[in-house]
């Protein structure tokens, strides 16, 4: 066990005792940590819809709704899947209007030749990405549209930024509708200026909080893969994530869906943990000036409080 889930497990004992104390709780069974009651990749803001129907090494895909705009950003896990997690919102593959790729690697792009298969929509990437997909989507090079700096669909407009991350051209996705601004970054090795720009005054916010660095180190990874995702080539980790939100500039509520979690590096309560700890002491409200969702890797969570999340 490391230091940091350590300290993880003497506060949770420490909570359960208090709660026994005051008689108002059962504690956990044991070597069982409470339930994280913010699971769950999804987000509303007025009429626009933020669904991770999946995130993590395993698999990528974020559904997006705004108005009658529906897109896609990456497809990294099978087109079924897809499938499935957008009827959860009473939407088919045909209805959507086009797929942004973030980057070639495998989690994000492996259920593309198959979407493309039995969609016409367009594929939205930057020409490095493109020509690194090769055989995965080759043949509907026709359906290729080379990233402008900003991309007008129906009701939305969608601007790319780059990301520092060990890929061709990786970028991240702001999407603006109405006065509604949606941004989406991950697999970022740093926080750059041009991610602290997009990311500033979000309504929603997707966040990679990929790893806890103790984790990481006393970790089964091999040293060359750990140093490739401390790098500034690689992922951020929980604490990178929490100094970002600790300092971001918010226009309200910013409600933030923490992304792309190793299932090696790092647990939902630690990286729960770390960013509320780093918020409070930034002065943060968590609920008040941050919400934090945590989306996980196999399947999307419907929030059950009022939906309103
Ligand atoms: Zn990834
Ligand atoms: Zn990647």
């Amino acid at each position: 066990m490391t230091e940091s889930e350590l300290r993880l497990e003497q506060l949770a004992a420490s909570i359960g005792r208090a709660r026994q104390r005051a008689g108002c709780a059962v504690l956990p069974a044991e070597g069982q940590r409470e339930d994280i009651p913010v699971m769950g990749g999804e987000a509303r803001h007025r009429d626009c819809l933020v669904s991770m129907l999946a995130s993590g090494s395993k698999g990528n895909a974020a559904f997006i709704r705004c108005g009658h705009t529906k897109i896609l950003i990456d497809a990294g896990i099978s087109c079924r899947r897809i499938e499935k997690g957008l009827k959860a919102y009473g939407c088919s593959l045909s209805e959507l209007d086009a797929v942004f790729i973030t980057h070639e690697h495998a989690d994000h792009v492996n259920g593309l030749a198959t979407l493309l298969k039995k969609t016409d929509i367009p594929v939205y990437t930057t020409r490095e990405t493109w020509s690194c997909l090769g055989r995965k989507a080759g043949e509907y090079a026709g359906r290729f549209v080379r990233l402008p700096r900003r991309v007008g669909l129906k009701e939305i407009q969608i601007v790319p930024f780059l990301i520092s991350h060990d890929a061709a051209r990786p970028v991240g996705y702001t999407i603006y509708h109405g006065d509604s601004k949606i941004t989406l970054a991950t697999d970022l090795g740093y926080i750059s200026h041009d991610v602290e720009l997009a990311a500033a005054y979000s309504d929603i916010l997707i966040l990679e909080a990929n790893h806890d660095e103790e984790m990481l180190k006393n970790g089964p990874y091999p040293y060359a893969l750990q140093n490739r995702i401390l790098s500034r080539w690689g992922h951020l980790s929980n604490r990178d994530a929490a100094e970002f939100l600790a300092r971001i500039p918010l226009k309200g509520l910013m409600k933030v869906l923490l992304a792309h979690r190793s299932e090696k590096n790092n647990t939902p309560a630690l990286s729960l943990h770390t960013v509320r700890t780093v918020l409070s002491r930034g002065g943060r409200v968590v609920g008040q000036d941050i919400l934090l969702r945590l989306a996980c890797q196999n399947g999307h969570v419907r929030f059950q409080e009022g939906g309103n999340a």
